[in-house]
């Protein structure tokens, strides 16, 4: 948009409303899949600004969209709200304190409380303008659940909830304002189970058949294999059941939980092809059984030069975050707390001037030649498959604060991120009403989309047949 005002005093007016949502969802967070609370917080803030309602998405129990407008293009705005475990945080301290009010032990530590908030405040500020206007265009705010290590869009994708939309927005919290030009890594997850024969571990262990050898010589061979794979691919793992506590018992079951990630879908299935033959091989020579249940799988970002341009002109036009001297004394302990050397090269990799401890002004577009190579994963990729999507980083944390960690969720209530939401959701409503009211935008942006997936067609990591994991049977407890 030329002029961005009418969208900044759109936000100013009901973005109270937001950022109290957000505290609400980061005062009672919620894991993949069980974030029902969340959810019905986040339909009630809908259903009052006069979206419809649509639950139960791809048939999945936390999964939504929320929908208003007329006619025109539907762009979907794409929102976040899952927590992760063992992040429990008290609001703004500045040492790892957990929260005695939180009644589990999980915490927002990639600020997800922020973006689903930030993201509807995104779609309800474009819906409104438009209609102030008298203008065409569909707002669409998917509630996407199961982001940490789940792929709950992907499960949607597959699923058809994103079939007919036009473009989609999101954005996720940072330390920089910034229009987001990363890459990231497809992914699989994956649990391999091996079950064995138990026995006297001392007077009978011939008999037994261990399945913690099994995990074990799986792990082995997995770290002989990074040697042989590409430089960015990543391969870790958890031991989700070494066979009990019993030394004296050959473990009769153990699993191991395994994460495969490389820069393709095609390149991380070769590769994911590979640790499967592994864990065959553990199972192999220690006369254990191997079952794999395939847990969750995303796809690599496809960019859209064309909309980030369009999004960068907004973020520019809006500027930097407007923080105060107060925001910025507040942040300095979370910046001073990281060794210096890493704070510097922070900045220079995301184009950062001077040192504050919040960054107040906007990174530069980037050559979408030198995008950055992210080697973590968001299965926003999955969507990106679907029609041309962009993203925004939002400056809402001090310079440094890493990704899941407790200093993350300190500083997930603090003015400094509401500031930052509030500010990313502009951004990306200017750039909801351009993409649903600048046909030449759309026609090109979804022609630069075009021409990628005519030579590479989106490749859906999730093989036929694999539901979402709250619908398989066992899972009773994601329904919750
Ligand atoms: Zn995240």
């Amino acid at each position: 948009m030329n002029d961005t005002t009418p969208i900044a005093e759109i936000v100013a007016e009901i973005g109270a409303r937001f950022t109290r949502l957000s505290d609400e969802i980061w005062s009672d967070p919620h894991l993949r899949w069980q974030e029902h609370a969340s959810v019905e917080k986040q339909i009630e803030v809908a259903a009052e600004f006069g979206f419809q309602v649509q639950r139960n998405v791809a048939g999945i129990p936390t999964a939504f969209w929320a929908e208003k407008g007329e006619a025109g293009p539907l762009i979907a705005v794409l929102g976040e709200f899952d927590a992760l475990a063992g992040m429990s945080q008290q609001a703004g301290a500045l040492e790892a304190t957990p929260n005695p009010d939180t009644a589990n032990t999980n915490g927002h530590g990639c600020g997800h409380n922020l973006l689903g908030s930030g993201s509807l405040l995104a779609a309800v500020a474009a819906a409104r303008y438009l209609e102030l206007n008298g203008l065409p265009g569909r707002v669409r705010y998917y509630g996407c659940p199961a982001e940490e290590a789940a792929a709950g869009k992907t499960f949607m994708v597959k699923g058809g909830a994103f079939d007919g939309i036009d473009a989609a927005v999101s954005w996720h919290p940072g330390s920089v304002m910034s229009t987001r030009q990363v890459l990231s890594l497809a992914y699989t997850q994956v649990y391999f189970r091996f079950t064995g024969v138990a026995a006297h571990a001392g007077s009978a262990p011939h008999l037994g058949r261990s399945a913690l050898d099994a995990v074990e010589l799986l792990n082995v061979g997995a770290n002989f294999l990074r040697e042989h794979m590409p430089d960015s691919a990543r391969v870790h793992y958890a031991i989700t059941d070494a066979g009990g506590t019993s030394p004296n018992v050959v473990q009769a079951n153990a699993s191991v939980y395994y994460i495969v990630r490389a820069v393709d879908v095609a390149q991380m299935s070769t590769l994911y092809d590979r640790v499967v033959k592994i864990a065959q091989g553990a199972a192999l020579m220690t006369e254990t059984t191997l079952e794999v249940d395939f847990d969750g799988a995303c796809a690599e970002l496809l960019p859209n030069h064309v909309l980030e341009q369009a999004l960068h002109a907004n973020v520019e036009n809006i500027g930097g975050v407007p923080f105060d001297d107060v925001d910025q004394k507040t942040a300095a302990p979370y910046t001073d707390a990281y060794p210096a050397a890493e704070v510097v090269g922070i900045r220079r990799l995301l184009g950062v001037e001077g040192d504050e401890p919040l960054f107040s002004g906007v990174a530069p577009l980037g050559s979408p030649y030198a995008r950055y190579q992210m080697t973590g994963s968001t299965d926003v990729g999955d969507v990106s498959w679907i029609a041309p999507t962009v993203q925004i980083s939002g400056g809402t944390h001090a310079v440094g604060t890493p990704a899941h960690s407790w200093q993350m969720v300190a500083q997930g209530t603090l003015p400094a991120a509401h500031k930052g939401m509030l500010h990313a959701a502009e951004a990306m409503a200017a750039t909801t009403v351009d993409i649903a009211t600048d046909a030449q935008l759309l026609a090109a942006a979804t022609a630069e989309f075009d021409a990628v997936v005519a030579r590479t067609p989106y490749d859906c990591p999730i093989p036929d047949g694999i539901v979402p994991p709250p619908l398989r049977v066992g899972n009773e407890a994601f329904i919750g």
